[in-house]
C-alpha cells in the first residue's frame, strides 16, 4: 500500500498505512538527533488530566479547540471525567517537575498524541495527529538561546531532507477579542517561531514551532533553578503527519524513489 492518510468518516481523522508509518517512523529516529542521547523520553497517552488543563489555562485560551472527555463514573449519570483529550505533548511534562529545584538545565522529549477540534479539515489540519516535542527547563536567556539554536538545527534538518522551510513569527489563535493584546505581545516578543512548508499543492503550514513560554509553567508548576529563581521553559514541536505529508508531496509517493540521501536519513529501504 502506498504511503498515505486513509480518510474515516470523521473529519480530520484519519488511518495511515504502513508505507506512511515508515515515514513517521524515520522522522522520529531523525529528530531524534536533535536532542543530545541521554535526553530523557517519555510516550504520553492521549489524555491528560482535566485539572493541568485548566491549571494552565487552556480551556480559557483555547475552549474551541479542547476535545472533553464525558463518561459514566460508578453506573451514574453521564458526567464530564476528570480527563481532557491532550492538546500538546509539552503539558505532560511540567506537573512531572511540579515542585521541583531543578539541578540545572533540564530537557526532555516528548512523543504524543493530540487531539484539537480543529475548524477545517484541509490536508495536513488533522483532529488527531502525534506531535513531538522537546522541552526545555533552564534561565530566560538560555531557553530562549536553545530555542533559536534548535530551531536552526531542525531547518538544517528539513533541508536535507529536502524540504525548504520559511521561519515565521507568530502567535496561537487565541480566543475571542480580549486575548488580541496577549497575541500582539506574543508576536512583538517573538514568543512563538513556526517553519513552514508546503503539505499538498498550495497548502502551507506550519510543520514545526518553536515557543518561549517565558516562566509562565515554571511559576504555575513552582519549578525552581538551583538557585532557586522561577524556572523559564522553551518547547520545539514536530508535527509528524504535516512532515510526512510534506515529503510526499515534495518527493512524490513512490518511497523507493525518494534521493538517496533522504532515504538514508530516514532508514527507509532501498528500491528492489
Ligand atoms: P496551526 O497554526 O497550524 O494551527 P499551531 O501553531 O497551533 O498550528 P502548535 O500548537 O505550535 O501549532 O503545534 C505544534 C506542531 O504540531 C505544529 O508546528 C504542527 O506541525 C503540528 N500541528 C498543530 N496542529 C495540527 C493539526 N491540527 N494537525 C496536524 N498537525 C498539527
Ligand atoms: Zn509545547
Amino acid at each position: 500500500m502506498k504511503p498515505a492518510l486513509v480518510p474515516t468518516p470523521a473529519a480530520g481523522v484519519h488511518l495511515s498505512t504502513g508505507g506512511f508509518e515508515a515515514v513517521v517512523h524515520g522522522l522520529a529516529s531523525a529528530l531524534s538527533t536533535l536532542a543530545a542521547p541521554d535526553v530523557p523520553r517519555l510516550r504520553t497517552p492521549p489524555v491528560i488530566a482535566r485539572q493541568t488543563i485548566e491549571e494552565v489555562g487552556y480551556h480559557e485560551s483555547f475552549p474551541h479547540l479542547l476535545g472533553r472527555v464525558f463518561a459514566r463514573t460508578d453506573g451514574g449519570a453521564l458526567a464530564e471525567s476528570d480527563l481532557v483529550l491532550l492538546p500538546a505533548g509539552c503539558y505532560c511534562v511540567y506537573p512531572v517537575h511540579a515542585g521541583e529545584r531543578l539541578h540545572g538545565p533540564t530537557e526532555v522529549s516528548v512523543e504524543a498524541t493530540c487531539f484539537r477540534q480543529e475548524a477545517h479539515a484541509e490536508p495536513g489540519r488533522l483532529r488527531s495527529f502525534r506531535m513531538r516535542e522537546f522541552v526545555r527547563l533552564d534561565t530566560a536567556e538560555r531557553c530562549l538561546a536553545w530555542r533559536d539554536d534548535r530551531l536552526a538545527a531542525a531547518r538544517d534538518l528539513l533541508a536535507e531532507l529536502g524540504l525548504e522551510t520559511t521561519s515565521e513569527v507568530a502567535s496561537d489563535p487565541f480566543f475571542g477579542r480580549g486575548n488580541r493584546l496577549l497575541r500582539k505581545l506574543q508576536v512583538e516578543r517573538e514568543l512563538k517561531v513556526e517553519l513552514c512548508a508546503e503539505v499538498a499543492p498550495g497548502q502551507r503550514q506550519a510543520v514545526a514551532s518553536g515557543n518561549y513560554h517565558t516562566d509562565q509553567f515554571g511559576r504555575l508548576f513552582a519549578i525552581t533553578g538551583p538557585d532557586g529563581a522561577v524556572a523559564h521553559t522553551a518547547c520545539l514541536a514536530f508535527g509528524y503527519e504535516r512532515l510526512a505529508l510534506a515529503l510526499l508531496h515534495r518527493h512524490g509517493e513512490e518511497t523507493g524513489r525518494w534521493p538517496d540521501r533522504v532515504r538514508k536519513t530516514l532508514d527507509l529501504e532501498a528500491p528492489r
